[in-house]
């Protein structure tokens, strides 16, 4: 399993400098790259869908230039020795690291053209201004690199951390990547942990070791064992802080000085809030993994849930599509980090061998649990009140119990199961 382990490094004045210089030297390469990207895709593509067997009227500016074939990996890559000898202050940075930079051009324009192994399609790329370039990454590093609390990297020396946790003994270093952050510089190593196996877990879903697991917005999630998590206080308190600054910050009497003081404790109180919130999701997941040998959730997709909804017209008139109140929701999405919180629990159940069944979410809030009758609620009906059996309950309680139903009936196929299965 591959693991990250992150430190905070403590650095000298002079080390401090130099990553700032490779951070500055690598954002203007990739910039670079990326825009000698999209000159030639501008030049080249096609917006025209054109028959079969007839001409395709393209515009483009290929007379005004000279032709070539289309920047990629190799091409950028082989581009690197010419930078060197036109702007010798690149050769200050490790080969590897600067060849790194262009593989992320790669990723970041192939996502956007292309989209990744699923299929997901990114936005244009966007140039980096400083804030956005923070991080560089050494593909390899050897183990023998590691010693106590100091890694040492090419043509960066030996660089301290503080070793706040222990990494597990028979670890096998890939990447090293080295990332600026609100408050200082972080170590990011990645390690690959022989000790626990990739392997599939496919215990069958019962009545007995199954959880059922609605993840929302007020609370992270409600199990089919009527557990519940809300946020901690802590973090509801640094939430309320950040309003505070913000506001702080609106105050248009304010110097120049004083704003750039609240924007800084405004991302350093960002930081801290990410963490909180981090925290909060690895301890639930443990208690949820600890709990069943098969925990079920749905299969949400985050981004779908964060859509625009599509403009709604009427006779010629476009008319409310529910945009507004959606609006609130889709932030919402984002900010409890559901998407998170369920990538840590797919993690952590993986360590402590236990397996997740994904069931389709459809119709899992409108259905009652016992009976399978639909009960229509909009988004602000919180209870479920069932005619049909009389069950009545919280009605995040009710999904948790159906989606555990979904998943212990689908033990026979392994295939998705689906609120249309069980009532046929
Ligand atoms: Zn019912």
């Amino acid at each position: 399993m591959r693991k990250t382990y992150q430190y905070k490094l403590n650095l000298t004045a002079k080390q401090r400098q130099e990553i700032e210089r490779w951070l500055d030297m690598l954002r203007a390469q990739y910039n670079y790259l990326l825009a000698d990207r999209f000159r030639w895709w501008q030049m080249n593509r096609c917006n025209l869908i054109v028959p079969q067997g007839e001409y395709c009227l393209r515009w483009c500016e290929i007379g005004s230039s000279e032709l070539r074939n289309n920047p990629d990996w190799h091409s950028q890559s082989a581009s690197l020795p010419l930078l060197k000898k036109e702007r010798p202050w690149y050769k200050n940075i490790y080969s590897q690291v600067l060849q790194d930079c262009v593989k992320r051009v790669k990723l970041a324009f192939e996502r956007f053209i292309s989209g990744d192994s699923k299929g997901n399609r990114s936005g244009r790329p966007r140039f980096k201004n400083k804030a956005r370039y923070r991080t560089f990454t050494y593909p390899s590093v050897p183990d023998k690199n590691l010693v106590g609390s100091t890694i040492r990297l090419p043509k960066l020396g030996i660089l301290k951390f503080r070793k706040s946790r222990n990494i597990e003994p028979g670890f096998k270093l890939k990447t090293v990547s080295i990332t600026r952050y609100a408050d200082g510089y972080y170590v990011n190593l990645s390690v690959e942990d022989k000790s626990v196996p990739e392997i599939e877990i496919d215990t069958v879903p019962t009545e007995s070791n199954t959880t059922g697991i609605d993840v929302g917005l007020e609370k992270l999630y409600v199990d089919s064992e009527n557990n519940q998590s809300l946020p901690q206080k802590h973090l509801r308190k640094s939430e309320l802080k950040l309003i505070l600054l913000q506001r702080k910050l609106e105050d248009s009497t304010r110097s120049t000085k004083a704003k750039r003081l609240i924007r800084k404790a405004i991302s350093r109180l960002h930081q801290k809030i990410a963490r909180q919130r981090k925290d909060w999701h690895y301890n639930e997941a443990h208690k949820l993994a600890r709990r069943g040998q098969v925990l079920a959730v749905e299969d949400l997709k985050i981004r779908n849930l964060k859509r625009r909804n599509k403009p709604k017209k009427i006779d010629g008139v476009f008319v409310s599509n529910g945009q507004a109140s959606s609006s609130g929701m889709n932030k919402s999405w984002g900010d409890n980090g559901i998407g998170n919180f369920l990538e840590i629990l797919s993690q952590v159940a993986q360590k402590h061998g236990t397996r997740i069944v994904k069931v389709n979410p459809r119709g899992t809030s409108q259905h009652c649990s016992q009976c399978l009758d639909r009960v229509s609620k909009t988004l602000s009906d919180r209870w479920h009140e069932c005619d049909a059996c009389g069950l009545s309950c919280d009605r995040d309680y009710n999904s948790a119990l159906l989606i555990k139903k979904l998943a212990v009936g689908s033990s026979q196929d392994k295939k998705l199961p689906s609120l249309k299965d069980l009532l046929s």
